[in-house]
């Protein structure tokens, strides 16, 4: 008898807590589907989903939860596109690939996490490092870290001296000759093994690196680095396993290469010109632009030994020319989802791309949604997330002012809910 009253007990409690809900009272919703902002709206939330969008300011059930975001503007969680959530540029950035063992980097991506979350970022693409990456994805998944969630490439893909070989400026004896299994190759064969290797490592998705680049310790930030045959090769077999392929372009023949062979993100961009526009448009490739990376490599460069001299003057050439393409690429109708490089500048400041977006012409909507449902269906995740509708991952964040007119209210987040879950409430001891 006492068995049996202590199941019905137990059963009871889990319907009570399945059906709790939170309702959130929104002043300003801007959902990331509609044109327009609504005000004084109301979203339910029951566990990690939406359950409905109301008019006005719903009333809850007396089991329920309010929150009370009247006075903010409430958008569906941000999503950047491209982070490295492994570390974060400083003076001795290039001495720490000496010093640091992957349990530094493990314990430093820790408050980086944290700070992105914090900062409206609820979902991120990690578009490489040493694949510490993986393991900082499982630990916010299981609960043990607080962070966005993380879709993550693992370690890039590049060729031999490439933008992604790891050992590039080594002394000689330091260099060897790395393989497909961090992410160096050759040739079409270490392409597919490289590819199945990220898959064996547990990527979500495949990065690589097909120019130059601007950090690596090599002459060129924009030389094409894949044969185009060596990128069909990684995009095909990509697709066998349900991967995308991100691909760093700065100059614009590597770029032309990544688009013709499928890939369906170009990182950067830098250097298109007007057929690499033409073929963005043919394919539906995705740009990421990256301008506050191009912006704070070239500010950081004009800080005397903060770069090595190699590092320095691709930051200048390639730096400021970013956001000058992305105003002509949005002119030209380009696909644009949101991605900053974070890591490249301070983790939690990836908001200021938007106001970078809008100063090059993009209107204030149009940056939300590059940062929200545009994000969403470059990741393939587009019936999850990026905007506030039924069924919908509960990813909320809200603002303090108005984001259409004054773009850095992007940088002060009153309110963060993750699957569900709140992690910031401003003035709730949060
Ligand atoms: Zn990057």
């Amino acid at each position: 008898m006492r068995k049996i009253l202590l199941l019905v007990g137990v059963g009871l409690s889990a319907l009570t807590v399945c059906s709790q809900k939170t309702y959130i009272w929104c002043g300003t919703l801007i959902d990331g589907i509609s044109s327009e902002p609504k005000k004084n709206m109301t979203i339910v939330v029951e566990q990690n989903k939406i359950v409905a969008v109301e008019n006005g300011f719903s009333k809850p059930g007396a089991a329920d939860k309010t929150i009370d975001l009247k006075t903010k503007t409430v958008t569906p969680g941000w999503m950047d596109m491209h982070v490295h959530m492994e570390g974060e540029t400083n003076p001795n950035a290039y001495l720490e690939r000496f010093t640091l063992n992957p349990t530094d980097i493990a314990f430093n991506s820790i408050p980086i996490a944290e700070r992105t979350l914090m900062a409206g970022f609820t979902t991120v693409r990690d578009l490489g490092g040493s694949g510490v990456n993986i393991s900082l994805r499982n630990a916010i998944n299981k609960g043990q870290v607080k962070g966005p969630r993380i879709f993550t490439a693992g370690k890039s893909i590049g060729t031999t001296g490439g933008h992604a070989d790891p050992t590039n400026g080594y002394r000689k004896d330091l260099m060897g000759d790395p393989g497909p299994d961090v992410g160096v190759i050759n040739s079409e064969e270490d392409g597919r093994k490289a590819v199945r290797q990220r898959y064996k490592d547990g990527s979500d998705l495949i990065k690589i690196t097909a120019t130059g680049g601007v950090l690596s310790l090599a002459k060129s930030g924009q030389n094409p680095q894949f044969t185009e045959d060596e990128i069909k090769t990684i995009v095909e077999t990509a697709k066998d396993y349900g991967f995308t392929v991100a691909a760093h372009a700065h100059g614009a023949e590597g770029m032309k290469r990544a688009i013709r062979a499928g890939v369906n993100s170009i990182e950067h961009g830098t250097l298109m010109d007007d057929e690499t526009i033409e073929l963005f448009k043919k394919h539906g490739t995705w740009y990421v632009p990256t301008i506050t990376a191009g912006e704070s490599v070239a500010d950081s460069a004009k800080k005397e030994g903060y770069y090595p001299p190699v590092v320095a003057a691709k930051a200048k050439l390639i730096g400021a020319q970013i956001k000058f393409t992305f105003a002509k690429a949005h002119k030209a109708g380009v696909r644009i989802a949101f991605g900053t490089d974070a890591g490249v500048f301070k983790h939690g400041q990836n908001w200021r791309e938007f106001g970078y977006m809008i100063a090059a012409g993009m209107p204030a909507m149009q940056a939300i949604k590059a940062a929200t449902i545009n994000a969403a269906e470059l990741l393939g995740m587009k019936d999850q997330l990026g905007s506030i509708e039924v069924g919908k991952l509960a990813d909320i964040v809200a603002v303090d002012g108005d984001p259409l007119t004054d773009p850095k209210v992007f940088g002060k987040i009153s309110f963060v809910m993750k699957d569900g879950i709140i992690y910031k409430q401003q003035g709730s001891g949060f």
